[in-house]
């Protein structure tokens, strides 16, 4: 038994995997960077007031919450999303707008650990702040979907919603309570408790139990006032224009209570169960004044990276990216020609790697093997009284002989470049 081993709901991220992290926010970065999308890197924690708000009743906030309290007797958070951090930072350092940034790396949230959910897992997202404009919306969606299909998933469904403006969404969660108070018995007794902290939330409910009273409840576009209604529209038009296919669906409220009229998730059905959502986001119009500045709307989303991945392999897509390490060196003379040949191929840009310790021959074309390297160089005694390499291509065995003095010229042609 090792002694010590990860925390429930987070794990480490090994080779190839990483590589495959790394290269996800990569792609990430090139398909919002040229849209205008600057990167922004929020601390990992901040006081727990920039993530609990008045009003906020959801579970990310009242349970999820990783709060504590620091040696200086500061309540910090560790962040649960970030955009209540990139709404803090806009507050505190009034960038011109439109402002638009995008952000990647962990949040944090006590869950019931389990496939696709962790307490630790990493996002990518954009905001957008300043402008109302229903264009700004679908550029924002687009830029998802445009990332998806850069990842190769196809099997990407896009649902979206308006929750109409603050006022409006008071009155609906009013029609909601009624409709669900005078229906109690049909409740499951987890949604009677949600019920309590937040209406909306019961629509959110998967039990079969309450399919029936959720089916039959009032209707969010009922509610919505004419300008929510009408940025609604414009922003269907604009994804039909941008030939972008959605769904709407009037049930889908999301996670946070600081959404206003536009929300969107992204389901794939490629995944079954309960972690078919890899991202979502919406607008927040209120959220910058309720932090303290001036009333400013804001879009954006967020992109769980762990479910995303979970889909590529689901679709078999995006695959591990191929080892950067070009070269092994096998040297069976003692080590030394590998230092000397390692060093010269790394200075040249060439990927290299070696054995240590003096292995012998067998074990060191295993090691070959496992670095994924596409040319093994090999040293022998034959080879180094004669001033000369074998340069061995890993997936068909052949070998050709180099001299010593051009080997790195040698390896670059063998390698294609
Ligand atoms: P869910 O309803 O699945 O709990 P959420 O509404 O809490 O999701 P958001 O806060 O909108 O999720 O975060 C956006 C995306 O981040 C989700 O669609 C999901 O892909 C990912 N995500 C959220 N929580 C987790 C988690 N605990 N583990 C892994 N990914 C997560
Ligand atoms: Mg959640």
């Amino acid at each position: 038994m090792p002694k010590f081993a990860t925390s429930p709901g987070t794990r480490d991220i090994l080779a190839p995997d990483s590589a495959r992290w790394r290269h996800f926010q990569q792609v990430f970065a090139d398909v919002v960077e040229p849209a205008g999308y600057a990167h922004i890197i929020p601390p990992m924690f901040e006081d727990l007031g920039v993530f609990l708000r008045v009003g906020e009743t959801t579970e990310i906030v009242t349970k999820e919450m990783y709060d504590f309290e620091d040696k200086g007797g500061r309540r910090i958070a560790l962040r649960p999303e970030q955009t209540a951090s990139v709404c803090r930072a806009f507050v505190e350092h009034r960038p011109v707008t439109p402002w638009k940034v995008w952000y990647g790396g962990p949040n944090f949230r006590y869950e019931k650990p389990q496939q696709g959910r962790y307490r630790q897992f990493d996002q990518v997202g954009i905001e957008a702040l300043g402008p109302d404009d229903p264009q700004l919306d679908a550029e924002v969606i687009a830029l998802a979907m445009q990332f998806y299909a850069q990842l190769g998933l196809r099997q990407v469904r896009l649902s979206i919603n308006s929750l109409g403006d603050s006022g409006d969404r008071d009155r609906y969660a009013t029609a909601l309570r009624a409709h669900f108070s005078a229906h109690l018995d049909a409740l499951s007794a987890e949604s009677r408790a949600t019920l309590e902290r937040n209406p909306l939330r019961v629509l959110d409910s998967k039990r079969s139990e309450d399919a029936a009273v959720i089916a039959a409840a009032p209707k969010m576009a009922d509610h919505l006032s004419a300008d929510a209604a009408t940025h609604f529209a414009h922003v269907q038009a604009a994804l039909r224009s941008a030939s972008i296919q959605f769904v709407v669906d009037d049930r889908l409220v999301r996670g946070l209570d600081y959404y206003r009229r536009t929300t969107f998730e992204f389901v794939s059905t490629a995944l079954s169960a309960a972690h078919t959502a890899i991202g979502g986001g919406g607008r927040y119009d209120g959220l910058v004044a309720d932090l303290g500045g001036p009333e400013t709307p804001g879009i954006g989303f967020a992109l769980g990276l762990d479910r995303t991945l979970l889909a590529c392999d689901a679709e078999g897509v995006f695959a591990a990216p191929a080892s950067r390490v070009d070269v092994f060196v096998v040297d069976v003379t003692g080590g030394a020609e590998a230092t000397s040949i390692c060093s010269a191929l790394r200075a040249a840009g060439v990927g290299a790697d070696r054995a240590y310790e003096g292995k012998s021959m067998k074990s060191q074309m295993k090691a070959a093997d496992r670095s994924g390297a596409r040319i093994a160089i090999i040293i022998g005694d034959d080879e180094r009284t004669t001033n000369t390499a074998i340069i061995r291509t890993m997936d068909d065995g052949s070998q050709q002989s180099a001299q010593r003095d051009n080997l790195v010229a040698s390896v670059r042609q063998a390698l294609g470049r």
